[in-house]
């Protein structure tokens, strides 16, 4: 089982680690910040820890631990 970490302090809103995960597991969460809404993990239980949305994040906000 793998999870991921965003740091809300980095995140711009931009989206694309949500079209990115394979799995479908990042979706917009109902909170915003200055940028707009912030994206939030869904089912972590199947997250693999492919790292997709980690290396796709423009500003490095997410973090992946397996
Ligand atoms: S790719 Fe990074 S900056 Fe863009 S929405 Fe996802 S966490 Fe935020
Ligand atoms: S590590 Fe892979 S499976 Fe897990 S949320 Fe990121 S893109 Fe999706």
């Amino acid at each position: 089982m793998a999870k991921i970490e965003i740091d809300r302090r980095y995140c711009k809103s931009c989206g694309l680690c949500i079209g990115v995960c394979p799995k479908h597991l990042i979706r917009w969460s109902e909170e915003a910040g200055e940028t707009g809404f912030f994206v939030e993990q869904v089912e972590e239980e199947t997250c693999s820890g492919c790292r997709l949305c980690g290396i796709m994040c423009p500003d490095a906000a997410i973090r992946v631990y397996r």
